[in-house]
């Protein structure tokens, strides 16, 4: 999966740290991402890159994370691409780009990066907030509140009936790819709850035996991802949701479509659920 970057290691830690010439920068524009393409892959701006003609970008830049000892800042800064060799690429090349580390990156300061834009003026008074020195954290020092990162919780069900897996497909949706139910976890409920309404509300079907396999952080949509494995219980006549799905389908465990890229929780799902190698 994208968070799958081992050997290399992802550090979320907070630090209250100036950059330095040699650290990366993170800049997007939109939905695009400064980038430099040589050899078929990606290359992140360092500050030494910038140093010329923007000796004042260091000072402005927010730390993100660390990848193995090698710090990411975030920067906005208009006019970076009119260097030459450096381009704003399509955040969809994260969901192709063969090294995960790179596209890992890249997304969680695409995440990190909406919630600094959305999150300028406070909630509760409209002033201005200032980043923390303390945490990763934006406060309003006028009303005193405080600002986290937003991660909204959400789950994924492979529903199965026994050879036989629940496969949908999204409406609207550009990567029209083969998914698992999926939706948002609403206040009040547990982890277990949206997997039973879920089911319920997209095709129509009741599930027993609910088993938690594993989780992902999913950037691209602010989201953290529950996936279950869930067994029919009873009928198993399928009844669509048109406003959401495409499609909803029994698809036989040979007949599972294999996912090469391997970066979802879903297309893991789907895998292990085809290779038989799950004890559910
Ligand atoms: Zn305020």
């Amino acid at each position: 999966m994208i968070q799958d970057i081992a050997p290399k290691t992802f550090n979320n830690q907070f630090k209250n740290r100036k950059a330095q010439p040699k650290d990366l920068f993170l800049s997007y524009k939109g939905d695009k991402i400064l980038v430099r393409e040589d050899k078929n892959k990606l290359w992140y701006p360092s500050f030494l890159d910038f140093e010329k003609n923007f000796p004042k970008l260091i000072d402005r830049s927010q730390f993100l994370f660390t990848i193995d000892d090698i710090n990411y800042y975030l920067v906005e800064e208009k006019g970076l691409d009119d260097l030459e060799g450096w381009v704003y690429a399509d955040t969809g090349r994260f969901r192709t780009e063969p090294k995960y580390w790179r596209s890992f990156a890249g997304v969680v300061g695409w995440q990190l990066n909406r919630w600094y834009k959305n999150n300028k003026y406070c909630g509760r008074c409209g002033k201005h907030t200032k980043a923390s020195i303390n945490e990763r954290a934006l406060i309003c020092k006028s009303c005193g509140s405080q600002i986290y990162p937003t991660i909204f919780p959400c789950v994924i069900v492979a529903v199965y009936d026994k050879n036989r897996l629940l496969l949908t497909k999204y409406k609207g949706r550009p990567y029209a790819n083969f998914a698992l139910i999926a939706g948002f976890v609403e206040i009040g409920e547990s982890l277990e709850d949206p997997v039973r309404r879920e089911v319920m509300e997209e095709a129509g079907l009741k599930v027993k035996n609910i088993k938690f396999y594993k989780s992902q952080s999913w950037p691209f949509t602010d989201t953290i991802i529950a996936g279950f494995y869930a067994e029919l219980d009873g009928d198993d006549i399928i009844t669509l949701e048109e406003d959401e799905l495409s499609l909803a389908i029994w698809v036989n465990r040979e007949d599972i479509p294999t996912d090469e890229l391997r970066i979802s929780l879903t297309g893991e799902m789907m895998d292990v659920f085809r290779k038989g190698i799950l004890d559910l």
